[in-house]
């Protein structure tokens, strides 16, 4: 067989549709988004490709409308984890043994189920369950995720192709990408879709068999994936979706002496933990388990004076405020000269004043309900934290009411001091803190972001003269894994800008990139001899 036959498709981002009025995507939408309103679905848990049941249930709600239940989720507890390990341990030597070419051919057609068949009720469940409106659920749910999955087949094809340059007369060198011994915990977050998927198929892609543990507040996208990985051939046992609390599902699952590797998204605190916990189980394991984790960020916009003030109004609003904050990549401190915010400060108060918020199936909102009540409760605490304190002032929202979803005005806060708490910790809301710098003092600011937070995931700076954007990129080297000039700090997408950042904020293994793939493989490097030595003196010897 030639080359050409082993070729996997060239990969293309997934055109974004619109959902325009009067568009076919949007009806088909809207009607998806009715009967995921009107069915409450039941969802099991998968374990070697059976559905189980616990009686031990959960309940996936809208956050817009709190009392509507979407679904109905068995909750795994320790014996299932055992269970999803011993059928991910079953699964394991056909699924690393079936060549790769079969492998990729499973999730490119699972990119196609998704962008095809399950669009809409992927696009659905993210908007109902997990908030997000028809747009950026587009993005996430369809694009995002159909991304992740015909560019990780690619990059497995780039990095088989990788072989040692040099063979000495008479040796072949190989290197034989093995997948991990024993099983990988994939931990997912809430917040998108496309990282849940990606957190679970990227080690399978590599020949891993997997322990799926999604968030409990995004369980319904998640099991609509599975249904997507079947149809789409994936055998059973590959990927086991196990629902349930982080520590009833993590404690058996980490303690396990097969456990390969994890590959999280979520808190750094919790990432921090799993980290210890594999620390203190070391000597049970048979292998050193690869953790890779994407946390925590604390993402800046450093304006210059330079800078084009409607650009950075638009940059402001949609990296803060879309997805009501809770993206890791959200613009959450904003650096501003004095002039430069005087001259902005009413526009861009207005405009914020003016963002829509409301049901998610109302497409005229641009914002929407935070996904529960504890993210509700935390956010709020952080703008009371502001209002109580001298050294901020609300400059517009700073409102909240939860009687019938969770809803948070878009806030910003103007502090006088670069260290008060919202310029620091992560809010994962809707709230941008501004702190205006004296004009002139760009380099100075430059270092005070670069030393303000323990995160390094996003950043951006927006200046029209190149030597403050040279210097920006400089000083600021090591605060931000993705760093944007002139755009906002949020939207990466796969295989244009691999995403993950460092400091607190991950391992930074850029996931949608060959770089987070050679994490899931251990090669093993083969060297044959044609003709091997049959006289052990050196020619030196005489
Ligand atoms: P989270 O940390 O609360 O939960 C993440 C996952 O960990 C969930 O599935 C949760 O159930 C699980 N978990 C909790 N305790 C556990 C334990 N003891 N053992 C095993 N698993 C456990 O995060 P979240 O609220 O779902 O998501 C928001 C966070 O994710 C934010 O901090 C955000 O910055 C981060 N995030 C980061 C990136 C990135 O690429 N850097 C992307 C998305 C989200």
């Amino acid at each position: 067989m030639n080359n050409t036959f082993f070729n996997t498709p060239t990969p293309a981002n997934e055109p974004v549709l619109t959902y325009a009025p009067g568009t076919a995507e949007r009806e088909l939408l809207q009607a998806e988004l009715r009967r995921q309103m009107q069915h409450e679905a039941e969802v099991p848990l998968i374990i070697g490709g059976q559905s189980v049941s616990t009686g031990n249930m959960g309940r996936s709600i809208c956050p817009h409308n709190h009392q509507h239940v979407l679904a109905r989720y068995q909750k795994a507890g320790s014996g299932e984890a055992e269970s999803a390990i011993s059928a991910a341990l079953s699964a394991k030597p056909a699924w690393e043994a079936m060549h790769w070419s079969d492998r990729a051919a499973i999730f490119l057609r699972a990119a196609d189920l998704i962008s095809t068949t399950y669009r809409y009720t992927l696009n659905a469940a993210t908007m109902l369950n997990q908030g997000k409106n028809a747009f950026q659920a587009e993005i996430d749910a369809a694009c995002e995720l159909a991304d992740f999955l015909r560019f990780n087949v690619h990059f497995m094809q780039q990095i088989y192709g990788v072989q040692p340059a040099i063979n000495s007369p008479g040796i072949w060198n190989q290197l034989d990408y093995r997948p991990l011994e024993g099983f990988v915990f994939a931990v997912s977050p809430f917040n998108f879709t496309a990282i849940a998927g990606n957190l679970a198929t990227a080690p399978a892609v590599m020949g891993n068999t997997v322990v799926w543990k999604p968030a409990s507040t995004a369980v319904l996208s998640g099991y609509y994936l599975m249904q997507v990985f079947k149809e789409a051939g994936l055998p059973d046992g590959v990927i086991n979706f196990v629902p349930g609390s982080g520590g009833e599902v993590g404690d058996p699952v980490l303690a396990n002496p097969h456990l390969a590797g994890v590959h999280f998204t979520g808190s750094t605190h919790v990432f921090n933990d799993i980290w210890q916990r594999i620390g203190g189980n070391i000597d049970a394991y048979r292998s050193y388990p690869r953790i890779v984790g994407e946390t925590g960020g604390k993402d800046f916009i450093m304006v210059h004076d330079s800078a084009d003030p409607e650009s950075v109004i638009t940059a402001a609003i949609r990296g803060a405020f879309e997805y009501q904050g809770q993206k890791c990549s959200a613009a959450s401190r904003m650096y501003v000269p004095r002039t430069f915010w005087n001259s902005i400060r009413d526009r861009f108060i207005d405009a914020v004043g003016s963002i829509p918020m409301g049901d998610v199936t109302d497409f005229s909102n641009f914002m929407n309900a935070v996904i529960d009540e504890k993210a509700f409760r935390t956010i709020t605490g952080f703008i009371d934290r502001a209002k109580a304190s001298d050294k901020a002032q609300i400059v517009t929202g700073g409102g909240s009411d939860a009687t019938r979803g969770f809803f948070i005005e878009p806030t910003v806060i103007l502090t006088t001091d670069p260290h008060f708490i919202t310029m620091e910790a992560e809010i994962f809301g809707p709230v941008l803190t501004v702190y205006v710098y004296d004009d002139g003092d760009y380099g100075k600011t430059l270092q005070l972001c670069d030393e303000t937070s323990g995160y390094a995931l996003t950043g951006a700076v927006f200046a029209g003269d190149r030597h403050a954007v040279a210097k920006a990129r400089s000083v600021l080297r090591n605060a931000a894994g993705n760093f944007y000039v002139n755009d906002k700090p949020t939207g990466a997408v796969v295989g244009q800008q691999p995403f993950g950042g460092s400091r607190k904020s991950g391992t930074n293994d850029k996931a949608g990139s060959h770089l987070n793939l050679l994490r899931w493989t251990s090669p093993r490097t083969i060297k044959e001899s044609f003709s091997a030595p049959t006289d052990y003196r050196y020619p030196s010897m005489g």
